[in-house]
């Protein structure tokens, strides 16, 4: 599984609709400071699930729409797609490429979709459950992030590693099955 592409409309500086398309393999990304690199990667958890604002460095989950500038006026909804090619059938699902969207209105509304179809958070989470992607896993580490887990005592940086090689989810299970 990989990222094939990401597409952003209204999402914080992303004003018009943007498109990046990415390989497999190591993509990086590049630019001068408040040219929207970070904005990107917020984009990714956003569309994830994520729930904090404060994890998408901002005050209020609105502050992911295009505020505006002085040329032009504010967007009225963020929508971001998230194109996972699935060919090796890792996500549990028949598409061999998964789209996941998230829209969120100024006035508050906000909805999902997987693939074109109406779903909830909870769909997302679930397709993503066993991928090590998604909210609350360390598929993203972000700048002030990373100090903490340069920081962190030897267990806590083991339990990272152990989620990063997919053995912290048996443990999860085994632990799980072990107390009933
Ligand atoms: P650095 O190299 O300093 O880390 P960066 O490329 O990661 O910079 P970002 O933090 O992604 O930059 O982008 C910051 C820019 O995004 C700022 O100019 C900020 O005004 C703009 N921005 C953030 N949210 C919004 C929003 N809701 N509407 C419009 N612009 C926004
Ligand atoms: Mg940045």
């Amino acid at each position: 599984m990989y990222l094939k592409s990401l597409v952003l409309k209204g999402f914080k500086s992303f004003a018009d609709r943007s498109a990046l398309t990415l390989e497999p393999g190591i993509t990086a990304i590049v630019g001068p400071n408040g040219s929207g690199k970070s904005n990107i990667s917020d984009a990714v958890l956003w569309v994830l699930g994520e729930r904090n604002a404060k994890n998408l460095r901002g005050q209020a989950m609105e502050d992911v729409i295009f505020a505006g500038s002085s040329a032009r006026k504010g967007a009225a909804l963020a929508e971001v797609d998230l194109v996972l090619d699935n060919s090796c059938g890792t996500l549990p699902v028949d598409y061999s490429e998964v789209v996941i969207t998230r829209r969120m209105h100024r006035s508050g509304e906000s909805e999902y979709l997987i693939n074109g179809t109406v779903a909830r958070r909870l769909d997302v989470l679930d397709i993503l459950h066993d991928s090590g992607l998604g909210s609350g896993t360390h598929s993203i580490i972000s700048q002030g992030n990373l100090d903490s887990v340069l920081a962190s005592k030897p267990e806590d940086r083991r339990a990272l590693v152990e989620e990063a090689a997919g053995v912290l989810k048996h443990k999860q299970r085994k632990a799980k099955s072990e107390r009933k």
